[in-house]
């Protein structure tokens, strides 16, 4: 049953161009959050909610918030997370979430929404980090375009390079937090608290 549904949403994401998250990427976030106890999760960028559905689908006591701008998106979210009788542990939330306000601590946080904000959403949503959770956030290989630019010449690719880079940065020299890069999917890099300097109690 629940494969069914899954199939159906990944040809809808293939057959219109929805970026959902790559298989290899997908599993090592769900054997994560099976080996780590993540009960909560907050996702930024739900476009049809198939990382939600899988996140939510490994236990009944998962829950999954996440965020969506993009109206045809938002709906074929909710339709998504309907049929697979999700909308109990599912809250999907239709707007920017640089504008958006959530309360409570997240024990994973999914950045995977528009690549030029990656910083701004690391600092807006730190603060509903728990003090042992992660950020994990995805596309930071941009399809190999940020170790090896020389593939494009388009202007707005390029510029999403850069801004990508920068996040890299920005993570390796962040004083608040440790971050492992992996080179599974497209690109995730996981982003810890060092010890004792978790300052947003
Ligand atoms: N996590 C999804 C894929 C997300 S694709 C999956 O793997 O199944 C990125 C989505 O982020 C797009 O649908 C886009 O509309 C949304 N997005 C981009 N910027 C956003 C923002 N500022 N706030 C909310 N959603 C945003
Ligand atoms: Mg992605």
């Amino acid at each position: 049953m629940v494969r069914i549904q899954l199939d159906k949403i990944k040809t809808y994401a293939k057959n219109n161009h929805v970026p959902i998250m790559q298989d290899s990427g997908i599993e090592y976030i769900l054997e994560y959050i099976k080996n780590n106890n993540v009960k909560k999760i907050l996702e930024i960028g739900s476009a049809i909610g198939y990382s939600a559905i899988r996140f939510a689908s490994i236990n009944n006591d998962i829950e999954v918030t996440t965020i969506e701008r993009d109206n045809n998106m938002y709906k074929e979210a909710v339709k998504n997370i309907k049929d697979n009788n999700l909308e109990d542990r599912i809250n999907i939330i239709h707007g920017d979430a640089l504008e958006t306000n959530i309360d409570g601590k997240y024990d994973l946080i999914f950045i995977d929404a528009a690549k030029s904000q990656y910083i701004k959403f690391f600092e807006k949503y730190k603060i509903n980090l728990d003090k042992n959770g992660v950020i994990i956030t995805d596309n930071l290989s941009f399809h190999g375009l940020v170790e090896d630019d020389s593939k494009t010449h388009n202007r707005n690719t390029l510029q999403l390079v850069k801004k990508i880079r920068k996040y890299i940065e920005f993570l390796k020299s962040n004083e608040e937090f440790d971050t492992e890069f992996l080179k599974i999917g497209d690109g995730i890099s996981i982003s810890k608290f060092k010890n004792n300097t978790c300052n947003n109690l």
